[in-house]
C-alpha cells in the first residue's frame, strides 16, 4: 500500500517573514494524515527544521549536486541538504531542466548522490506542449523515467512525479483521461525497469496547477498518489486544503 504525499515546491519563494505559514501549517496537522513535504529555498531550510520539529512536516530541497563535495561555486549537495534537515529533494524539475539544462544523465546522477545521503528523490518528468500537440507524450516521459531513474530506485528511496510543463503554473490542467494515461504508462515502464514489486511500491505524483478546488478531483484518478504543488503550497490554508482533499481521496 502506497502512503498518499502532497509535496509542496516553494521554488524561488520565501523569505524569514513567509516562515509563519510552515507554523500555520504545523499547527494544523499535530498528526499526519499523508505524508507533507515542503521544499522551500535552501536557505530556509534549517530555520524551517526548527519549526516543524514534530516530524509530521519533512523538508526537501529543490536540487543537488551529484557530487559529495568540491569545487562547485554555488552548488548543494545532497548531504548538505540533509545536514540541513531535509529528508527529500526534488530532482529533474522541468524549470531546472531547461533553466539549468539538467538532462537525465545529470538527474540520474544526482538521483543517486541523494539516495546515498539518506534522501528521496522526487524525480520530475513531462511533455511540453508541443511534444503533446504532436502525440509524442507517452515517448517522452517513458524516456524520461527511463533516463532519469537510478538503478537502486525503490519505494523508500523514490517518487515520480509527472509535470506537464505546460500545466506548472499556468492554471491548465490535463483531463482525467490524460493524467490516467501517463500514470498507467509510467507504472508499465516501471515495472518493466525494477520489476513488479517495486514498481508497485513507487508513488506517482501528478503537478501542474494543482489547486484547493480541482484537487479532489485530480486525487480521484488511478494510479495518483499525491501531488507536487507549487504555487497553491506557499499558503498554508491553500496547501491544507489540497492536504486534506488527499487525505479524503
Ligand atoms: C511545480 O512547480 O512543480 C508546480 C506544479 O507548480 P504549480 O503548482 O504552481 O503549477
Amino acid at each position: 500500500m502506497r502512503r498518499k504525499l502532497a509535496a509542496g515546491n516553494w521554488k524561488m519563494h520565501g523569505l524569514a517573514a513567509d516562515l509563519p505559514e510552515v507554523d500555520q501549517l504545523a499547527a494544523l496537522y499535530p498528526a499526519a494524515p499523508v505524508d507533507i513535504v515542503l521544499c522551500p529555498p535552501a536557505p530556509l531550510i534549517d530555520r524551517m527544521a526548527a519549526r516543524v520539529a514534530t516530524g509530521v512536516i519533512a523538508l526537501g530541497g529543490q536540487t543537488c549536486h551529484p557530487a559529495i563535495k568540491g569545487a562547485h561555486t554555488g552548488d548543494i549537495s545532497a548531504q548538505m541538504l540533509a545536514d540541513a534537515g531535509a529528508r527529500y529533494v526534488i530532482l529533474g524539475h522541468s524549470e531546472r531542466r531547461a533553466d539549468h539544462r539538467e538532462t537525465d544523465t545529470i538527474v540520474r546522477a544526482q538521483a543517486r548522490a541523494a539516495i546515498e545521503a539518506g534522501l528521496v528523490a522526487i524525480i520530475c518528468l513531462g511533455e511540453t506542449e508541443a511534444e503533446r500537440d504532436a502525440g509524442r507524450t507517452l515517448e517522452v516521459v517513458t524516456a524520461q523515467l527511463a533516463g532519469s531513474l537510478p538503478d537502486r530506485a525503490t519505494g523508500d528511496t523514490c517518487v515520480v512525479a509527472y509535470e506537464p510543463v505546460w500545466a506548472i503554473g499556468t492554471g491548465r490542467v490535463p483531463s482525467p483521461d490524460q493524467i490516467a494515461e501517463v500514470h498507467g504508462a509510467l507504472r508499465r515502464a516501471l515495472t518493466g525497469h525494477l520489476g513488479a514489486d517495486t514498481a508497485e511500491a513507487i508513488r506517482l505524483l501528478y503537478g501542474g496547477s494543482v489547486k484547493p478546488d480541482n484537487a479532489a478531483g485530480i486525487f480521484a484518478i488511478p494510479d495518483v498518489d499525491g501531488a507536487l504543488v507549487g504555487g497553491a503550497s506557499l499558503k498554508a490554508a491553500d496547501f491544507a486544503a489540497i492536504i486534506d482533499a488527499l487525505a479524503a481521496s
